[in-house]
């Protein structure tokens, strides 16, 4: 049993959504010059690097980070999925791999291998995203689910904004026919991740009325039987087993 990280680092190679990384890391005291103690301010987007997008961040009267509750961060029913021949600039729809997920998940967390092109600049320029119909699916098909993470950067495919605008309001606008908001955790580091965690506990920064805010996340991974599969969910794999990453073009 161990925990690995599922957020990345945060540095000025961070990228972000369109290109702009803007973390900035000053160092106002430091010991090395004499001053008493170290000390550095940070200054960034709230949607840099590993984060979460809260219902306000699409819904003028959606929660925003600080009001949800400290249990919703807690995740202990997962779902992993392994989709492959996900294609730059592709988005990702309501599929059969959806009909297998288990009632009653609280977070799944799609691996689609995209990460390994964090650090060109394809990972956003190409990214792909997800279909507004996929939110609509999960919140009327599995109302349990609380969050949705995944390994690139924005729900919004870059080439395809105008989708991804209406695909962010589908997971996280406020709507009593659809069910819940479904938390967006974008940007996830799911490279070491190679079977369904036991448990995932994801930690904003609690900033008041924040639409978003940057994530720290934790699996914690052991031998499991929960659920995992790839995008066709025709198998149950052993721990351990994974297919391999495809190509990304
Ligand atoms: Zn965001």
């Amino acid at each position: 049993m161990s925990y690995l990280f599922l957020s990345h680092r945060i540095d000025k190679d961070t990228p972000g959504f369109g290109g702009i990384s803007d973390f900035n890391l000053k160092v106002v005291k430091n010991l090395s010059e004499g001053a008493s103690c170290n000390v550095s301010r940070i200054e960034m987007s709230m949607h840099l690097g590993t984060h979460v997008d809260a219902p306000f961040h699409f819904c003028e009267s959606g929660e925003t980070v600080d009001e949800i509750e400290a249990n919703q961060w807690v995740f202990r029913k997962i779902a992993f999925v392994r989709l492959k021949d996900v294609l730059a600039n592709s988005i990702i729809d309501h599929g059969s791999w959806c009909e297998e997920l288990p009632h009653d998940l609280d977070l799944l967390l799609l691996k689609t291998g995209f990460e390994e092109l964090r650090g060109s600049s394809l990972y956003w320029q190409q990214n792909p995203g997800l279909s507004p119909a996929l939110g609509d699916w999960l919140r009327v098909n599995r109302p349990t689910l609380r969050a949705l993470g995944f390994d690139f950067i924005s729900a919004s495919s870059f080439t395809n904004r105008k989708l991804g605008r209406l695909a962010h309001r589908a997971f996280l606008e406020h709507d009593k026919s659809k069910g819940r908001p479904i938390l967006l955790m974008e940007d996830l580091h799911l490279k070491d991740l190679h079977d369904e965690p036991i448990e995932v506990i994801g930690l904003p920064l609690r900033v008041f009325k924040a639409d978003g805010a940057p994530m720290t996340i934790i699996a914690k991974i052991g031998v499991s039987s929960d659920f995992s599969c790839d995008d066709t969910c025709a198998s149950r794999k052993p721990a351990g087993e994974e297919k391999k990453s495809e190509t990304y073009r």
